[in-house]
């Protein structure tokens, strides 16, 4: 009898193909996952995506009677990383950073545990593999025993997801990312780095360890940058932020001063409406009696009450000068 198994990265593709196979009675035996770790004890999947597979998914699938197989290669980015050079230009040297678009870290970290999998199956076992049916070119590179269930059942991306989601297995990597992949991916967006950085300093702090080693063959993190200079724009970032608030707490002092501009102690109200569960009575009329520095204007109500009105929130208005008796000649 054929084996069925599923290559499973707990994205939404890969997640929806194992449902898919529960829901359409296609078989399947066991999900695959090849687990890329940054060293020996901490995983390389963004921790919310870590926490998500280990806490939520492996143990759904398992109770559904599907179980995982964890697959992990010896290397890790950090043995890759620091691993010396051995021939042409750079040799003697570390290698350093993976190159974006050859990832080195695909070829030692990933490849050879799911290649070492793929031999010990009979050669009749069928992989499914995630892969909607609007991933056209995707689909075309699929060979032999790979099927596609998604395409299969004319499932695209974001059928994919709502599967996910209506099941609660949609990862929260979604929430800041539209992909998966290791946290130190030098294909990553500003907006995944910089989640790392915010969310995870430990992380953070790790690679810039990595980038003060010496006598790296690369010293660039990805493309255009070193992982100093990336570290460096946000905290670059982090100041004009700063900034920005600092500006808005002066704008918020200086509305205060207009208001005190504006109603000077003696300014005698009336009220038009307060939002208050235990207002003034509408129409009652007050003096101010000052403005405090969070911009309420504290007033002495002729009823004798003394709530303060909020501008912004109650609506209140100059009491019209009173009209002098006309004088009888
Ligand atoms: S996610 Fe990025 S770092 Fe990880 S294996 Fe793929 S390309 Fe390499």
């Amino acid at each position: 009898m054929s084996r069925y198994f599923c290559s499973c990265s707990f994205g939404k593709d890969s997640i929806a193909t194992a449902l898919l196979a529960l829901r359409t009675g296609e078989p399947l035996d066991e999900l695959v996952y090849c687990e890329v770790m940054f060293d020996d004890a901490i995983s390389g999947e963004v921790p919310e995506h870590r926490d998500f597979i280990y806490d939520k998914a492996i143990p759904y699938f398992e109770k559904r009677g599907i179980p995982t197989k964890v697959l992990r290669s010896i290397h890790t980015y950090v043995s890759s990383f620091t691993r010396t050079v051995s021939r042409g230009k750079a040799k003697g040297k570390i290698n350093g950073f993976p190159l974006c678009g050859r990832c080195r870290i695909q070829r030692d970290c990933k490849i050879p545990p799911i290649r070492n999998y793929l031999n010990r199956q009979p050669e009749d076992a069928v992989q499914y593999i995630g892969i909607a049916r609007d991933e056209q070119e995707r689909l075309l590179r699929l060979k032999g025993k790979q099927v596609s269930l998604l395409a299969r059942y004319g499932l695209d991306e974001q059928d994919a997801k709502t599967m996910c989601r209506r099941e609660g297995l949609l990862s929260p990597v979604y929430e800041f990312s539209n992909r998966g992949g290791c946290w130190f991916c030098p294909n990553a967006k500003d907006r995944e780095l910089r989640h790392l950085y915010q969310h995870h300093p430990d992380l953070w702090q790790k690679m810039l360890e990595l980038q003060a080693l010496p006598n790296k063959a690369t010293e660039y993190f990805n493309r255009t940058e070193t992982f100093t200079s990336i570290d460096e724009r946000f905290q670059w970032m982090d100041r004009q932020l700063t900034f920005y608030q600092e500006d808005d707490d002066m704008m918020t002092r200086n509305q205060v001063e207009r208001i005190r501009e504006q109603y000077p102690a003696g300014t005698r109200l009336v009220l038009e409406r307060m939002d208050d569960p235990c207002p003034i009575p509408e129409g009652t009329a007050g003096t101010v009696v000052a403005v405090d520095d969070a911009g309420q204007i504290m007033m002495k109500w002729d009823n004798g009450r003394s709530l303060s009105l909020v501008p912004g929130v109650d609506s209140f208005r100059r009491e019209a000068p009173k009209q002098e008796p006309a004088m009888s000649m």
